[in-house]
């Protein structure tokens, strides 16, 4: 298996014919979304898409103006996915999408390089890698990484980037005794013809059937980010290869700029800023809980001190004010919960909302049981709202409080006639 994209990995267009076209579905993912799409499996007669394979991802491009959505591998073949049909034995250009194949290119070199310098200098062995959309890693059969091996390591693949080694791929016959010195991780079990070795020169030999930088001077720059700890006692090496560090510097400038006009500090301080601010806004919350509490119960022996009180009691509280100071849901019912508990309510009828003012909100309605039961399902109706009762409280959720001032009114009757009937 060879494919011209093997053989010149730098080659961005290409002019072959069409072997053949069969209708076929492709099922992706489109931002999370599962999708079938309809459309062709095109066969050429060669081709510079690369099929997925050795961890690298496929290759996107073209043929004709039509757009390659997927390429994979079928015993010695490339199979394209296209969207519309292409004429068999036509003559067509393969173009390749070369900022994601040259990207995939420095990874994949980038990865050699790591994997052989791991090993050489530290005994670590790769037991898999993963070229991902943002970062790649390199799974390493150790424990653990010293931040110091980190960085020695960094410092001796760059070494090699600098010193500009050449990167060349031989074909080996199956049966050569040299590809029992080349580090693999086995063919593929529908594997043809020759043997491919990718060596750089002096560094490593390593059958590998992807797309390589010739010179690993291509590779720029590596960047070792650190690493993780990986499945079973393995360590995952999380790198960046060439452009990448470029665009991974752009968009931590540009953070780093944000962060610096959004806390008034220089880049040095900015940890210690975030930490100094979310002490804060956690002391804040605690305090203004407790004020909330105190004026709750300052609100219940506000009304009993007053001589002039009746057996009725109406509190309406906006919940832009409520709560911002409790920051979440319960504290709305804590806060009517409260004063219903200060306030004595086996002569006094209380009623409380919290929410917009005619929007939704949170009610509770709370006096002798009797009463309760009584009027509960009635408040629910002219809230539109959902909730239960027992024991003298009857509580839930309004889906208007536009009908406050008809509840209220509703109430403050059946108090008067309950006052003047016990008179
Ligand atoms: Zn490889």
């Amino acid at each position: 298996m060879a494919f011209q994209c093997q053989r010149d990995c730098y080659m961005r267009e290409f002019v072959t014919s069409v072997v053949s076209c069969c209708p076929a579905e492709l099922k992706h993912e489109v931002n999370g979304k599962k999708e079938t799409l309809k459309g062709f499996n095109v066969k050429l007669q060669d081709t510079i898409l690369f099929p997925e394979g050795g961890g690298q991802p496929d290759d996107h491009g073209l043929i004709g103006d039509v757009a390659v959505l997927r390429v994979t591998r079928q015993g010695p073949d490339a199979v394209h996915f296209v969207g519309s049909a292409l004429e068999v034995g036509q003559e067509v250009q393969v173009r390749v999408d070369w900022e994601r194949r040259f990207d995939h290119m420095q990874q994949h070199s980038g990865q050699h390089l790591i994997t052989a310098l791991a090993d050489t200098m530290f005994g670590y062995k790769t037991t898999s890698w993963e070229l991902g959309r943002q970062r790649s890693s390199i799974e390493l059969d150790t424990a653990s990484m010293k931040p110091a091996q980190l960085k020695e390591l960094e410092e001796a693949v760059n070494e090699k980037i600098r010193a500009h080694v050449p990167v060349t791929v031989q074909l080996l016959s199956i049966d050569d005794p040299a590809v029992e010195k080349v580090r693999s991780r086995g063919l593929p079990d529908d594997h043809a013809g020759p043997i491919r070795i990718i060596d750089i020169d002096g560094v490593d030999a390593n059958m590998c059937c992807g797309t390589h930088v010739s010179n690993l001077s291509h590779l720029q720059v590596i960047k070792l980010l650190g690493t993780e700890k990986g499945k079973k006692n393995k360590t995952n090496l999380i790198f960046l290869a060439g452009n990448r560090v470029l665009k991974y510097a752009e968009k931590s400038y540009s953070t780093e700029r944000s962060l610096v006009s959004l806390l008034k500090t220089g880049p040095d301080e900015h940890v210690e800023a975030v930490d100094k601010l979310q002490k804060s806004a956690k002391l804040l919350q605690k305090t203004n809980l407790s004020l909330l509490r105190d004026m709750a119960v300052l609100i219940a022996q506000n009304f009993k001190n007053d001589p002039e009180r009746g057996n009725f009691f109406s509190l309406h509280n906006n919940r832009s004010v409520v709560s911002l100071l409790f920051d979440r849901k319960e504290g709305d019912n804590e806060f009517m919960n409260i004063i219903a508990n200060e306030i004595n309510t086996e002569e006094t009828l209380v009623f409380l909302t919290v929410g917009e003012e005619k929007g939704p909100g949170l009610f509770l309605l709370a006096g002798p049981g009797g009463a309760v039961s009584e009027l509960g399902p009635r408040v629910l109706e002219l809230l539109q709202g959902k909730g239960a009762g027992k024991n003298g409280r009857f509580q839930g959720k309004a889906n208007s409080l536009a009908g406050r001032g008809e509840v209220e009114a509703l109430l403050r009757e059946h108090s008067q006639r309950r006052s003047s009937g016990e008179e």
